[in-house]
């Protein structure tokens, strides 16, 4: 049998003199900031928005209560409102 797993060839030609070890530092800190203070427009208004009153709109019909959030509205919404909202991105509240 002749079973020759060339794993290795990549190391030809460096020697053993490493000098790069402290590289990595800088790094690591550059990737945890940029997303800490960033709070979306829509998250602000999740806050302060009341869920489960009742939808203006639907006033007058079961099951309007507003559970469910719209990302690009903005808005708390009824499942009456949902069909003109199916093309946003939603959030369900439960
Ligand atoms: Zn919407
Ligand atoms: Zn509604």
């Amino acid at each position: 049998m002749y079973s020759s797993i060339s794993s290795s060839s990549s190391r030809g030609g460096y020697g053993g003199d490493g000098g790069d070890m402290d590289m990595d530092m800088n790094m690591n800190m550059n990737m945890n900031m940029g997303m800490m203070n960033m709070k979306p427009a829509w998250l602000e208004r999740l806050m302060v928005e009341t869920f489960f009153g009742d939808c203006g709109v639907h006033k007058n019909q079961r099951k309007n209560e507003k559970n469910i959030f719209c990302l690009h509205c903005c808005l708390s919404i009824c499942p009456h409102c949902l069909p003109s909202h199916t093309s946003h991105p939603l959030l369900q509240v439960l």
